[in-house]
């Protein structure tokens, strides 16, 4: 019997080639893994009538450690949003994002090493809408204007903000343990309290609780616009970093593009019994079948990953090759060349082989 089976779902676009690349990558750690592989996204929804099909979620829930490539959100009524379907149903509540610079990566930044944490099922993202001029708008429109004694233009769209004690409790709670496992030392708490009262001050009020429960961990507030300049100025004053679903969407990227990139940023969803991994990048479909794009992001989720089961001397090892080659700045893609059309830059298989041949060699 194998040490650990895994869902492996390949995804959309650049997807298949960045997850096979990180596949080659974890199956050269030497950890037993059978993988089991599932389809998912715009290529099953002819066969299966949606993109995220019940028996892939099965699988997960089954192995209960999953590693996806990016998945394109299909447009069209009656197709649900991939993301969606599998952050709800598998209830993957925080999504960690850590940001670490290693030497050789081209960037202003040096010595960065903070994680995000995101909740991820509420906020301005929980898809609740009404679009402008559609009866249930006018009648929320209606109901709020009569219920806030403030008008609200009638040619409005709506998106509902919910913010739960439920949701930011147990966000906090994961994010602490989180810390203190990984030997972090302080958890900033990120809001803008000062504006949303009842919802980013529930947050504010709820962190400032829960870290009443953990004492060992330096505690901190800080204002999401402050924080994006702060994260630009100072990066090196921060650990790990709590922020409801759209602030954490904006500054992970931000923080993405301090470490070099969307091609360098990995990334776990992270439930009570369930881990989904997942680069932070989307499937950039114009770079399809190209062996162009960078799988160094889908091979960092991929070190999460092995942390996460236990596998930590592997997942070190990993870390150890991807740092090791992108310090020669040989076997790297076009992203981490100086010009883009750097004729030096080599394909996505190519830069699996690199990292092969540092984990055997
Ligand atoms: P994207 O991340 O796919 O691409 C934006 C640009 O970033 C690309 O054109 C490319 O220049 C660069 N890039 C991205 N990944 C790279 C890599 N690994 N190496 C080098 N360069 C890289 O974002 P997008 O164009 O906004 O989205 C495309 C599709 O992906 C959309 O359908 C979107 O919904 C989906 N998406 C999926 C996920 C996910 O599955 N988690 C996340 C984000 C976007």
């Amino acid at each position: 019997m194998p040490a650990h089976t895994i869902t492996l779902i390949p995804g959309d676009g650049v997807g298949p080639e960045v997850s096979e690349a990180a596949r080659r990558a974890i199956d050269a750690t030497g950890v037993d893994i059978e993988w089991e592989v599932h389809d998912a996204g715009l290529g099953v929804i002819e066969k299966y009538g949606q993109p995220m099909p019940n028996h892939v979620l099965e699988s997960i829930r089954r192995n209960k450690v999953a590693i996806k490539g990016p998945l394109t959100t299909p447009v069209g009524k009656g197709i649900r949003s991939v993301n969606v379907a599998l952050r709800k149903d598998l209830d993957l509540y925080a999504l960690v994002r850590p940001c670490k610079s290693y030497p050789g990566v081209r960037s202003f930044y040096h010595d960065i090493d903070l994680v995000i944490v995101r909740e991820n099922t509420e906020d301005l993202y929980a898809g609740i809408e009404f679009a402008e001029g559609s009866d249930e708008a006018l009648r929320a429109i209606e109901l709020i204007s009569q219920l806030a004694d403030r008008p609200i233009r009638r040619d409005s769209g709506i998106s509902i903000k919910p913010i739960s004690v439920y949701g930011t409790e147990r966000v906090f709670r994961f994010a602490f343990r989180w810390a203190r496992a990984n030997g972090r030392r302080k958890v900033t708490a990120v809001h803008k309290a000062n504006i949303m009262k009842h919802t980013d001050g529930l947050w504010l009020r709820v962190a400032e609780r829960v870290a009443g429960e953990f004492p060992d961990l330096e505690f901190e507030d800080r204002i999401v616009d402050n924080m994006a300049m702060q994260l630009v100025q100072k990066p090196e004053l921060y650990d790990v970093l709590v922020m409801p679903n759209l602030y954490g969407d904006i500054l992970s990227d931000l923080a993405a593009g301090l470490i070099g990139g969307l091609g360098l940023a990995g990334g776990g969803n992270m439930g009570d019994e369930i881990a989904l991994f997942e680069a932070t990048h989307g499937s950039a479909p114009k770079y399809t079948g190209q062996n162009k794009t960078n799988p160094m992001a889908m091979m960092f989720s991929g070190m999460m990953m092995l942390r996460h089961i236990g596998e930590l001397e592997a997942g070190d090892r990993l870390e150890r090759a991807l740092a090791e080659v992108i310090a020669e700045g040989r076997s790297v893609t076009y992203d981490m060349k100086p010009d883009r059309d750097d004729p030096t830059a080599v394909g996505t298989s190519q830069v699996a082989d690199a990292v092969v041949a540092k984990l055997r060699g």
